[in-house]
């Protein structure tokens, strides 16, 4: 058995795999998982990345018949049920689980992403941290007013739940954490501008629950802007339909694209290339090999693409583990049913949104709901503890603990 990917479906194909009588092998290309809804809370100093980010090895070590592999997968031969590993390395399977995820999409625009960089993983995470961080610290050095304000303006482009936590959490620290820090330049006076091309900021929630986003975020003082593409990126630059907009910071939080290795299990992709899986979640024509998370693309329950959570990993992943159980035992596999237990964003320190389909909950009492939940599904009680240490802190001080500018981004 081949695991591609230990994030959230891979972790719980691993996990569903325990008392199956088979030998598993976990191939990632990082030694750690990382529980990427806290991601930018690395990117915006409130957390350590060792608080959001586990050893696969340490997580799994109770499996005595699975082995992890650190190593990037770079193709999959589903005749020959091969793997190819780091150009030199190959492993064979009986059965596979491809669970590599997505990466971002500049919708063909690649030359965008090094200037307005996006956030997938901790090292992302830290370095944009280092960039916010460095932002003011050149503006407090600089004498030109214009250039200062270039320096302390801010662009996050795409309104989903990354680009509003981002857009929050960025406004916290400059109105809260760094605000009397500070000699030539006033923090609180920078400019943060949230930037969605759709006619909404977070599109998969009711409209109640949006117009709070939208006030909570207006009261930190983010400049939210809805129904505007941007069409042009460059470096410290930005188009905003027509308007330009000069930034020291732009950050990418809009779009995804499937991991490559996709194309090998297709040809049955979607436009952002995902796989487009069977009921079951195997490939179409290959009963062994499945696909689970977000490099799936499983639209049979309602018609519509499931969207790229956590809990759809998770539930995927636990499910294709069931059917190659079921498969080994010569049963039929069964097909994948969605449970959906909700969906949260936070806007910063004590305001968020959460939609449970029967409960719909905004501001404090939705913040610590997220706050509850984000903590229970944190991996390992050391982490848990310290998150919540963290938070507390922050809550009663409005600092931030890890304003680390660091060029070794490991810390
Ligand atoms: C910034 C951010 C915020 C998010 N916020 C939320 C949220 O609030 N709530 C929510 O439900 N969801 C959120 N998500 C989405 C959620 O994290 C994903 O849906 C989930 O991680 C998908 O799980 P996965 O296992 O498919 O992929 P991932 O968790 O991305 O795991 C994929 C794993 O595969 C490895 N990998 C990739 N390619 C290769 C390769 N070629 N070879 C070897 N290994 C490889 C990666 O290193 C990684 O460990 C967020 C995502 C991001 C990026």
């Amino acid at each position: 058995m081949v695991i591609i990917g230990g994030g959230f479906a891979g972790l719980s194909a691993a996990r569903g795999l325990a008392r199956v009588d088979c030998d598993v092998t976990i191939i990632d290309r990082h030694n750690h998982h990382v529980f990427q809804p806290l991601l930018y809370q690395v990117a915006t100093a409130g957390l350590s990345p060792g608080d959001i980010a586990s050893p696969i090895r340490w997580i799994l070590r109770n499996q005595p018949r699975l082995r992890v592999l650190l190593g990037i997968v770079e193709r999959i031969d589903p005749a020959a049920r091969q793997v190819w590993m780091d150009g030199r390395d190959l492993v064979g399977y009986d059965y596979l689980i491809a669970a590599p995820g997505v990466t971002h999409s500049y919708f063909g625009h690649d030359e965008w992403s090094p200037v307005a960089p996006g956030l997938k993983t901790l090292d992302d995470a830290l370095a944009i941290r280092r960039r916010l961080l460095l932002a003011f610290e050149e503006a407090e050095r600089e004498r030109d007013a214009a250039r200062q304000r270039f320096l302390m303006t801010f662009v996050i482009i795409g309104g989903g739940p990354t680009g509003v936590e981002l857009a929050g959490a960025l406004a916290e620290i400059a109105r809260q954490a760094l605000r009397s820090e500070f000699d030539a330049i006033d923090p609180a006076s920078a400019r943060i501008l949230l930037i969605e091309a759709g006619p909404s900021i977070m599109p998969t929630f009711p409209e109640s629950l949006r117009d709070s986003a939208r006030r909570a975020l207006r009261r930190l003082g983010v400049e939210v802007r809805e129904g505007t593409p941007v069409t042009q990126v460059q470096d410290g630059r930005v188009l905003i339909d027509s308007e330009p907009v000069e930034a020291h910071t732009i950050l990418w939080a809009a779009g995804v694209a499937a991991s490559p290795i996709g194309r090998d299990l297709g040809p049955a992709l979607d436009r952002a290339g995902r796989v487009m899986v069977e009921p079951d979640l195997a490939v179409a024509g290959h009963q062994e090999v499945f696909v689970a998370g977000d490099l799936a693309c499983f639209t049979h329950q309602t018609g519509k693409p499931l969207p790229g959570v956590a809990q759809v990993a998770i539930q995927m992943g636990a499910h294709a583990a069931k059917n190659i159980a079921r498969l080994m035992k010569n049963e039929p596999t069964k097909p994948f049913r969605y449970r959906d237990p909700g969906n949260m964003a936070t806007i910063g320190r004590a305001a968020a949104i959460a939609d449970f389909g029967w409960l719909r909950l905004s501001g404090y009492l939705g913040w610590l709901v997220w706050l509850f939940i984000h903590i229970l599904f944190l991996i390992g009680f050391r982490n848990r503890l310290s998150v919540m240490l963290q938070w507390a802190a922050a809550y009663f001080t409005y600092q931030r603990s890890v304003r680390l500018i660091t060029r070794n981004p490991d810390s």
